[in-house]
C-alpha cells in the first residue's frame, strides 16, 4: 500500500465514476479536458538541495520533502500534479519522543528554520503549504517539516474513566484498532480518517461524521501536552474544571502556530452494541428542513443527521452508479404523495440496542409525519461501507478534466436555509465571467440545537493550463468564502483555517480577538519560529496573473 503523491488515499485504490455520471457531469459543466500530470520522477529531479545542516532526526531526501510539500486542498492539487510547488520543505524531522520535539525546535531555532507540524497531511485549506507559485528558494528561511509519524502510540489506558492517552501522530484506524482491544472507542470519523490524526484533529478542531453522536474532537480531548518553542504546556485531564479559562481551547484549533502537539489523552466509550445507519427520501426542501427543525428540537440520541439537496441526492446517487434505483426511489416517494426528486436523509444510530431502536422509531416518525419514506435497507448499508471511498472519486473526475472540491459553514437555523442557496448559486455562477459553468450542491449535516453545518461540494472543469485551473479553483472559494462571511456563516465549522481561510478570520474574531490570538502566538512562540502564515496570517493564497490560456 504506498499513499498517492499528489491525490487522494491509497495507490492502489481506484474510485470508479460510472459512464452515465461522467455524461450527466458534460451537460452540467462541459466535456472534461485532461492534460498528463506531472510525474514524481520529474518533480524530484528538478528539486533544489534542501538548505538545512545535517541533523539525525531529519531527512533531506527530495521525495520525502515533496511528499510533506502540501496536503489536500485543490490548490494543493494543481501545484502537485503540475510540479509547480514553489517552496519546497528543506527537510522532514521524524522525532519519536516529546524530548526528540524539543530538540528539533531548539535545531529549527539555531538554524533559523520555520517549523510545519505535519500530522497526516490532510488538511484542505492550506494547513501545509510554504507557499505557491514562488520560486523555490528565495531568501526565504528553510523549511522544517515535524512529521509525528513515530510518535503514535497507545501510551496508556485508564479502564475506570474510559481515558486513553495517544502519542499525537496516530492515525484514526491506529488509534480504533488499540481501543478494540480494550472493548472502547472514540468514534472521531472525519471522511479523511485513514490518514488523518489525533494531534491533526485536536489542531484543526475536527468534526467526524458521527460527531452529533460521539462529540466533535473538543468534547474528546480530555488533555495532554504541546511543545511550545517557549517550553511545554501540560493540560491536565479533569472530567470538567472551574478553575478559570480552560486551556485546552486554546491549543484546540493553534493549527501548529502555538508548538506541537506530542501527547493526547481522549475520552473514549464502550463499543455501542448497536451500529447503523437507516436511509430515508424526503418529498422536498422545504419539508426537509421541517424535518429537520422538528430532529433538532427532539433533541433525540442520534449519532448523524444529514440531509442532502435534491440536487446533491441527484448527483451522488449517480456518482455511486444507482440511477436505477434512483428511479425506482423516486416512484417510490412520488406514489406516497411526495414530489418526484427526493433529498436523501441519513440517520446514524449507536449506542444500546432498546435506545438505538426507540430513537430510530421517534425519528422515522417525524420523517414519515412530513412525508418521509424509507429507502431499502441497502441504501443505509452501502454508504457505511463506501463513506471512506468517496473521496476517491476525486482522484478518477480529475483524470478525467474535472476539478471536485468542498466547503463548508455553519449558521444558526435562521441564517441556514439562505446561506446554503446563497453558497450553491454563488459557486454555481462564478465561472460565468470565463464562460464556465461550475455544479454545486450541498448537505446538512451536524445538526444543532441552534443551528447546523452546510457542507459544499462543487466541479467544475480544468483549464488545459494547470494557472487556469488553479485560477478557477481561487475564483469559486474567494466567492464563496465572501458568501459565508456575509451571510453570518463561520468561515469552518470543521476544516479549520490554514492560508485558504485565513483573510476571513478577523470577520469572526474581531480587531481585540485578533490581537489577544497575536498575544498568544508570540507568547508561545517568542522568536516566530512556527509557519506565521496559517491560521493567523491573513493574506491567504497569492493569485496568479490573468493570462490568455490558449484552449479553453
Ligand atoms: C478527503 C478528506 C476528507 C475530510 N473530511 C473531514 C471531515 O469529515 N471532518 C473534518 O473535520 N475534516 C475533514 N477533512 C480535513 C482534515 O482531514 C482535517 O482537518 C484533519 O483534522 C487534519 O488532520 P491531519 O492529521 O491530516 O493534519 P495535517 O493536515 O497534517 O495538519 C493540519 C494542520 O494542523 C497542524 N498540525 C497537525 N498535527 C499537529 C500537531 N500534532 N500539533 C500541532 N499542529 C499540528 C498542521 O501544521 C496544519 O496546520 C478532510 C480532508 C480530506 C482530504
Amino acid at each position: 500500500m504506498t499513499r498517492r503523491w499528489n491525490g487522494w488515499g491509497d495507490d492502489g485504490i481506484v474510485g470508479k465514476v460510472p459512464g452515465g455520471a461522467i455524461s450527466q457531469l458534460e451537460s452540467l459543466v462541459g466535456p472534461g479536458r485532461p492534460t498528463p500530470d506531472a510525474t514524481l520522477a520529474d518533480v524530484v529531479d528538478t528539486l533544489p538541495a534542501g538548505r538545512l545542516p545535517d541533523h539525525p532526526l531529519v531527512s533531506a531526501g527530495a521525495e520525502d520533502r515533496i511528499r510533506h510539500s502540501r496536503g489536500q486542498s485543490l490548490g494543493d492539487w494543481v501545484a502537485l500534479r503540475s510540479a509547480s510547488l514553489g517552496r519546497v520543505p528543506d527537510g522532514v524531522g521524524r522525532p519519536s519522543s516529546s524530548a526528540e520535539v524539543r530538540e528539533l525546535l531548539g535545531y529549527a531555532g539555531e538554524v533559523g528554520a520555520t517549523v510545519v507540524p505535519y500530522g497526516g497531511g490532510t488538511t484542505v485549506v492550506g494547513g501545509l503549504s510554504p507557499s505557491d507559485l514562488g520560486p523555490p528558494h528565495g531568501s526565504d528561511p528553510p523549511v522544517l517539516v515535524v512529521d509525528l509519524e513515530r510518535l503514535a502510540g497507545l501510551r496508556a489506558f485508564d479502564p475506570a474513566s474510559g481515558l486513553a492517552s495517544f502519542g499525537a501522530g496516530v492515525t484514526g484506524p491506529a488509534l480504533e484498532s488499540a481501543l478494540k482491544a480494550h472493548g472502547r472507542m472514540l468514534g472521531h470519523e472525519p471522511q479523511s480518517w485513514e490518514y488523518s490524526t489525533l494531534g491533526g484533529w485536536v489542531a484543526t478542531r475536527s468534526s467526524g461524521q458521527r460527531s452529533l453522536g460521539f462529540g466533535r474532537i473538543e468534547a474528546l480531548f480530555a488533555g495532554g501536552r504541546l511543545e511550545a518553542p517557549a517550553g511545554t504546556l501540560d493540560l491536565p485531564t479533569y472530567p470538567a474544571s472551574a478553575a478559570g479559562p480552560d486551556l485546552r481551547q486554546v491549543v484546540l484549533g493553534s493549527e501548529g502556530r502555538l508548538g506541537i502537539v506530542t501527547e493526547a489523552t481522549v475520552r473514549t466509550v464502550p463499543i455501542p452494541e448497536y451500529q447503523r445507519t437507516l436511509a430515508l427520501f424526503v418529498p422536498d426542501w422545504g419539508r426537509a428542513m421541517e424535518i429537520l427543525l422538528e430532529l433538532a428540537g427532539a433533541r433525540l440520541p442520534l449519532a448523524m443527521v444529514r440531509m442532502s439537496t435534491q440536487d446533491e441526492t441527484r448527483t451522488t446517487l449517480a456518482m455511486a452508479g444507482r440511477r436505477r434505483r434512483l428511479g425506482l426511489a423516486m416512484r417510490w416517494v412520488g406514489l406516497r404523495g411526495g414530489g418526484g426528486d427526493p433529498c436523501l436523509l441519513l440517520l446514524g444510530l449507536a449506542g444500546q440496542t432498546r435506545i438505538a431502536e426507540a430513537t430510530a422509531g421517534l425519528a422515522s416518525k417525524i420523517v414519515r409525519h412530513h412525508g418521509g419514506v424509507p429507502a431499502p435497507d441497502a441504501f443505509g448499508r452501502q454508504w457505511d461501507a463506501g463513506r471512506y471511498l468517496q473521496p476517491y472519486l476525486r482522484n478518477t473526475l480529475w483524470e478525467a478534466g474535472y476539478a471536485v472540491d468542498t466547503l463548508e459553514s455553519a449558521t444558526d437555523w435562521t441564517r441556514a436555509p439562505t446561506l446554503a442557496a446563497a453558497l450553491v448559486q454563488t459557486l454555481n455562477a462564478g465561472l460565468d465571467g470565463e464562460n464556465e459553468r461550475a455544479h454545486a450542491f450541498a448537505h446538512l449535516s451536524h445538526v444543532y440545537s441552534s443551528g447546523t453545518s452546510i457542507y459544499v461540494t462543487y466541479i467544475f472543469r480544468r483549464s488545459p493550463r494547470p494557472e487556469g485551473t488553479y485560477r478557477r479553483w481561487l475564483t469559486l472559494k474567494t466567492a464563496a468564502s465572501r458568501t459565508i462571511v456575509e451571510h453570518g456563516g463561520t468561515i469552518s465549522h470543521q476544516h479549520g483555517v490554514g492560508r485558504d481561510h485565513a483573510p476571513y478570520l478577523a470577520v469572526e474574531k474581531g480587531e481585540l480577538g485578533m490581537a489577544a490570538l497575536r498575544d498568544l502566538a508570540a507568547r508561545f512562540d517568542p522568536d516566530g519560529l512556527m509557519d506565521p502564515e496559517v491560521l493567523l496570517g491573513g493574506t491567504g493564497r497569492p493569485v496568479p496573473a490573468a493570462e490568455s490560456e490558449g484552449g479553453t
